[in-house]
């Protein structure tokens, strides 16, 4: 068991590393592009834009481009299909971890962890999710996963339902070791929580009985529940079905797991859509969002981890990768004209507060002046690091003329209007969005989920309500959007309400297309067809602004 003293030293050691680097972030900025640089400027990629041979800062900043995925695209397809020549990298492929969380020996977390099949290239190589590559790692079977509470079996079968039915059925057994509830993505304990509403039945009777369930079948899965529901327990069945029979579930995560001291995921981005439902059924956890992370990197950490969710910022860790952020005009009085000095990045040690940047990566891995697709905003610095807030991905935008509305816009217009239902008991649990342009002039139509706050009842919708919803998301959008409208070259926005759950059916569509359920992010503004239809087949109720704006 670590004690007290020792948990003490690991914080101090943990504080020591963090003033090192952040004191430091400028030389070590500067050192890691040399370190990259000295590694791999003989590669074929980054040879190229040295032709004096001289790879230096000077020579990277001027010749080396800023590309996206599509510029690097032919050269990652290139080392899939099996050509083994220093292409983009020199070295193999190293792996960053993300920081975790310790919560000590005397707890266990219930963190949701997915994995998904591999996939192979042409050549041979194994591509994997970074969830299910790192929940293969050693790394991780020799440490995180001594505190988690779902045995290494459950996580690694590949077939969700019962990985999440297993999952839970432990964390349940265990109630009284559960010190954290988690997972990745904050979309991704949305979903168990509603799987939780729909399985919580069979889950005491399994308690009941001490028998699991007959589908589940995968081998891992059945082998690891053995050892964990070996009797009948019926008073914990009987308490669990208690705390899960009251209509109301508002608090549910806490009382049924009363050791529970936070919730870890992110939930900034388009993940904070969920805030208001996790703090619903957390019932005053702390919410945590503990890093700013992707598959290329890791970014950031938040430093304040019982900050208000809304208001989380993330320290970038200089050590990780190179970082150059482009500045992004954006007007903050919600013009959201999203326009890029793309030819001028900044280094981390000179980008200054309350400006927009897009940020782009250097890796040892590979990866040179890549955008990664986010728009962040200086909040401040920690020593001489600075600090985030993510903003939006960038380019998701719902537009049908000249106008132009941001993920950021849209959650701001969304937020201002579900307030007029909250006295009504009724919660959004999920939306998103797209630009209808089948007819002339097109709109801009939302979908919502809504659910009342003491059961899992639609809502009964009041037109009038409804509509006033519409309007109020109309009239928090931009001038060139509200001018466009009232000058008729955008018709009234439209709010198909769907039925609870149609958002989990759009989660699998996108898990049946390749997408990773531990890393899924709910797309704010929709492209796909199918996708559109899915939401619409779940339609219970439309809702239309007026068709004059005043
Ligand atoms: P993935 O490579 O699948 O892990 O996705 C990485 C992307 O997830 C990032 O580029 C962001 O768009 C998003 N993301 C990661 N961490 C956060 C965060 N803390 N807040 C908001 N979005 C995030």
């Amino acid at each position: 068991m670590a004690g007290e003293s020792e948990i003490k030293e690991t914080y101090q050691n943990f504080m020591k590393i963090l003033e090192d680097l952040t004191n430091n972030a400028h030389e070590l900025q500067e050192q890691m592009l040399e370190e990259i640089l000295r590694r791999n400027a003989g590669t074929e990629y980054l040879s190229r834009f040295f032709p004096s041979g001289q790879a230096d800062k000077q020579n990277f900043k001027t010749n080396v481009p800023i590309v996206t995925y599509e510029d690097i695209k032919p050269y990652i397809d290139r080392i899939a299909n099996g050509e083994t020549s220093s292409i983009l990298f020199a070295d193999p492929i190293s792996q960053f971890l993300r920081r975790c969380f310790s919560v000590s020996d005397e707890g266990r977390s219930l963190s949701l962890y997915f994995c998904k099949p591999d996939m192979e290239t042409p050549s041979g190589l194994v591509a994997s999710s970074y969830v299910t590559f790192y929940s293969k790692s050693n790394i991780f079977k020799t440490s995180l996963a001594k505190f988690c509470i779902s045995p290494i079996e459950t996580i690694l079968c590949l077939d969700i339902k019962q990985s999440m039915f297993c999952q839970l059925l432990t964390g349940l057994l265990q109630r009284d070791k559960v010190v954290l509830f988690g997972s990745t993505f904050a979309s991704l304990l949305a979903r168990t929580i509603k799987f939780l509403e729909d399985y919580w039945r069979e889950l005491c009777c399994n308690i009941r009985t001490g028998y699991l369930s007959d589908w589940i079948i995968d081998p891992g899965c059945k082998n690891a529940m053995s050892l964990i529901l070996t009797m009948p327990n019926p008073e914990l069945a009987d308490l669990i079905q208690q705390i899960c029979e009251d209509k109301s579930w508002e608090g549910v995560i806490k009382k049924l797991w009363p050791k529970i001291k936070y919730i870890s995921s992110i939930c900034t981005g388009s993940m904070s859509q969920y805030i208001p439902l996790l703090e619903f059924y957390g019932g005053g956890i702390p919410l945590v969002s503990p890093s700013y992370a992707s598959s290329e990197a890791c970014f950031g950490i938040n430093l304040k981890p019982l900050s208000n969710p809304f208001d989380v910022s993330y320290t970038f860790l200089p050590n990780i990768a190179y970082f150059e952020f482009l500045p992004v005009n954006k007007d903050g009085g919600g013009k959201a004209q999203v326009t890029r000095t793309i030819d001028k990045p900044v280094d981390l040690a000179n980008v200054k507060l309350g400006q927009y940047y897009e940020v782009v990566v250097t890796t040892l891995a590979g990866l040179y002046r890549y955008r990664v697709g986010d728009v962040l905003r200086v909040t401040g610095f920690y020593n001489k690091s600075p600090q985030f807030q993510f903003v939006e991905r960038q380019n998701v935008v719902l537009s049908i003329d000249a106008d132009k509305t941001t993920e950021e816009d849209l959650w701001k217009a969304i937020t201002n209007a579900k307030l007029i239902l909250e006295p009504f008991g009724v919660m959004l649990t999920a939306y998103n969005s797209y630009s209808d342009i089948s007819s002339t002039p097109g709109r801009y139509v939302l979908f919502w989920e809504l659910k009342m706050k003491d059961s899992n009842d639609l809502p009964k919708l009041d037109v009038k309500i409804m509509e006033q919803c519409c309007c109020i998301v109309e009239e928090s959008f931009d001038f060139t959007y509200k001018s466009l409208r009232k000058g008729g070259a955008i018709s009234g926005l439209e709010l198909r309400v769907v039925k609870r759950g149609s958002f989990d059916e759009l989660m699998d569509f996108y898990i049946s297309k390749g997408a990773s359920i531990s890393q899924y992010k709910p797309p704010c503004c929709l492209k796909s067809e199918e996708a559109i239809k899915i939401l619409n087949s779940g339609t219970v109720g439309k809702f239309f602004s007026p068709k004059t704006m005043s």
